[in-house]
């Protein structure tokens, strides 16, 4: 997640690319299945995904896989019409992918990733800019060309900052759901979690499997207001209790 500044956006550019009508179908599955209990409970009535070189005129670093935080949805009240009419509501960019053949699995990776930060803050939409996150703000085109490691959020934290338990608990939970809607998404797509300090992060799918399972479409986020399986937990926290 990252604090930004109201950015002047210029409008849409016409034209769909392959990403863009794949981008649609998750939009879809998300607003209407995977999400859909979440959503209700926060009064929202979809989630969208923008790819950032369709909405942004500026240049965005490539190793920049998806971007998203609560103010993203008021930062485009210009750029997403249907805000005129229903309010805002939540919204992820994804960056176009190039591997056609992998180009489902990798943004529906990068959507199950980009949509866990949102379930984990506060609200997952929003205008509200606190005075701690205005101080911190950056202009949007200046943290979409810069490497995420130098973005200030992430400046002298931990390596797996923004990606802590409740993150992993939200990404398997929404990863399930999708692969439910069938949406074949290798784990490994849906973070950098060697980069986190997490060796294995299918060992953290199998010790949430029963919770997953019993959970069923309730809620993501009512969910992760309830303690995580004890064991999820002591995992988490033997792999990050020895490490910088
Ligand atoms: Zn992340």
């Amino acid at each position: 997640m990252q604090t930004l500044q109201m950015p002047r956006l210029p409008g849409l550019r016409f034209g769909r690319s392959d990403s863009e009508v794949i981008c649609d179908h998750l939009e879809n599955d998300l607003s209407n299945h995977a999400l859909r209990e979440d959503l209700l409970c926060q009064g929202h009535h979809r989630i969208h995904i923008v790819i950032p070189t369709t909405v942004f005129d500026c240049e965005i670093n490539p190793q920049l896989g998806g971007f998203t935080c609560p103010q993203l949805a008021s930062a485009l009240v210009n750029v997403i019409p249907e805000f005129k009419r229903t309010g805002i509501d939540p919204v992820i960019c994804l960056m176009p992918c190039e591997d056609t053949k992998r180009a489902r699995a990798i943004l529906a990776g990068r959507a199950v990733h980009e949509v866990a930060h949102l379930l984990t803050a506060r609200k997952m939409a929003s205008d509200e800019i606190s005075e701690a996150d205005r101080k911190n703000a950056i202009p949007l085109s200046q943290t979409l060309g810069s490497p995420p490691s130098s973005w200030p959020v992430y400046a002298g934290q931990k390596k797996w900052a923004t990606h802590e338990a409740s993150f992993i608990r939200a990404c398997l939970h929404l990863h399930s759901r999708m692969v439910a809607r069938g949406w074949d998404i290798p784990l490994q797509l849906t973070g950098n979690w060697h980069a986190y300090g997490y060796e294995d992060i299918e060992a953290y799918a199998d010790l949430l499997e029963r919770e997953i399972r019993i959970a069923g479409n309730s809620p993501i986020r009512q969910i992760l207001d309830a303690p995580a399986p004890g064991r999820f937990l002591e995992l988490w926290t033997s792999e990050t209790s020895d490490s910088e």
